[in-house]
């Protein structure tokens, strides 16, 4: 048996693309994560984290950072060369503590700086003809081995695993494709695919992984939860892992997700983009007995920024001169704190560049340019009223319209002159990866513009930082 180690070990399921409110942990009629779910019960769940800056390098930028877009400077999954130094990242702090780190599945990305090790595995990507996905079983194949090889040796650890199951392509392996389904996909008479289909952007993306002929949008959201409950089963053999070589209690174990997914939601089909709830509320689950209250369920609000402060706080890790924006969630855990803020700046610069403010009440989105699905230039939302977010109360209110508007400005104000540096959704030049093209004029041009191919080049997109 290895020495007992001082400092917990760290694991870090950092889901891609999981929505919470597709977890059966967090209130969805379909049982999608039993796995996850009794795990959760002997740890705390949080249920109002949200990804402020969506999608991917940004939102796990903002996890491994501690920070806000405006410290870390991130905000596009295209982002353009390294992150800044000035950011420490997760790994790299944690190597510092005397962690040994190990990334899975996501080298190459600007927001993963700072592992010893990276081991990537193949199969999340596909199309229809190559048969069905195995995303999370060729996880396991890389993860198990290097979990019982970090385990042997002497250092704690942080081993971050990218399980990329939710992620289009959604093609779970049987029976999971059928364990939310039992109509007819292919039903002529359905016409919901019709407007996915004819999505010019990302229809050829769509066509290629989709059975042929598909009509029914149910049958695509259904293999979205087939891919979450496929992955849940597999995330049981890391538990297994973990409580088998007996250090499951001495380890604080994350289970959080990059930024959600909207499937049929708001007309941004089957991926992640636009900052309705869908892509913004996030799942978190941590558990570390030590520390961590099991059976708790935290209601206050919480961020990605404020993951870092609290593994370094539930680790006893104190890194010296980090500035960090983010703040610890142990209060919540132990009853000191009812919520962190509230009320937060929200981006996106990846499919549209836009960005909002976001109160309990209230969801400002303001476009910087004309978007590809031709939606209005300001949106407003009563989230209490209206949680699906289908009432666009703009016109009607412009009262509240130029209230949130004025208090985003001043956040933007506060924070470029406490970091000293501009907003970066000012200054991501062709974020959209289009050289020389720059701010969209009409939607018309970025509808005709962007467009994901095929997997190759999806998988492409998500691998290249803008160099
Ligand atoms: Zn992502």
């Amino acid at each position: 048996m290895p020495a007992r180690t001082p400092k917990p070990n760290v694991v870090h399921l950092g889901i891609d693309s999981l929505r919470a409110d597709h977890m059966s942990c967090y209130g969805y009629a379909r049982l999608t994560t039993p796995h996850m779910d009794r795990f959760a019960a002997g740890g705390t769940v949080f249920e109002r984290t949200y990804s402020p800056h969506i999608p991917t390098t940004s939102g796990y930028g903002s996890m491994f950072t501690g920070m806000d877009c405006f410290s870390n400077q991130v905000v596009a999954l295209r982002h353009k060369g390294a992150m800044r130094p000035e950011a420490r990242v997760m790994a790299e702090i944690l190597q510092d503590a005397g962690y040994a780190t190990t990334c899975i599945g996501f080298g190459g990305n600007a927001a993963s700086r700072g592992f010893e090790k990276y081991i990537e595995y193949s199969g999340s990507w596909g199309v229809w003809n190559d048969g069905r996905l195995h995303k999370a079983e060729r996880l396991n194949d890389v993860a198990i081995p290097e979990l019982a090889r970090l385990v042997e040796q002497q250092q704690p650890f942080y081993l971050f695993l990218r399980h990329m199951d939710p992620h289009a392509p959604y093609m779970p392996p049987a029976p999971f494709e059928r364990l939310f389904y039992h109509g007819h996909e292919c039903d002529p008479a359905n016409e919901s695919m019709a407007p996915v289909m004819a999505f010019k952007p990302f229809c050829d993306f769509f066509a290629s992984w989709m059975p042929p002929a598909i009509t029914d949008k149910d049958y695509v959201i259904a293999q979205y939860d087939g891919e979450v409950a496929y992955m849940d089963a597999c995330i049981q053999t890391v538990f297994t892992a973990l409580e088998a070589s007996g250090i499951l209690d001495n380890t604080i174990v994350i289970i959080n997700s990059d930024h959600g997914e909207t499937l049929y939601d708001h007309d941004c089909y089957f991926d992640h983009h636009g900052m309705y709830d869908q892509t913004l509320h996030v799942p978190l689950i941590l558990r570390y007995p030590a520390k961590v209250p099991a059976g708790l369920r935290v209601a206050g609000y919480n961020q990605h920024k404020d993951l870092l402060p609290t593994v370094l706080d539930l680790a006893g890790i104190k890194a010296r001169g980090l500035k960090l924006d983010g703040r610890s969630l142990a209060p919540m855990m132990r009853g000191d704190a009812v919520s962190h803020e509230s009320e937060f700046y929200i981006t996106e610069c990846t499919w549209m560049r836009k960005h909002g403010w976001r109160t309990p009440q209230w969801k400002l989105i303001v476009a910087l340019e004309p978007d590809f699905h031709f939606k209005p230039e300001v949106e407003l939302y009563n989230l209490v009223e209206d949680p699906g977010e289908k009432d666009n109360l703009a016109e009607k209110e412009p009262g509240m319209v130029a209230s949130l508007r004025a208090r985003m400005e001043s956040w933007i104000a506060r924070r470029e002159r406490e970091t000293r540096m501009a907003n970066p959704m000012y200054t991501q030049g062709d974020w959209h990866g289009f050289e020389g093209v720059g701010p969209f004029k009409t939607s018309q041009q970025a509808y005709d513009t962007l467009h994901i191919g095929d997997p190759n080049q999806a998988a492409r997109l998500q691998a290249e930082s803008r160099k």
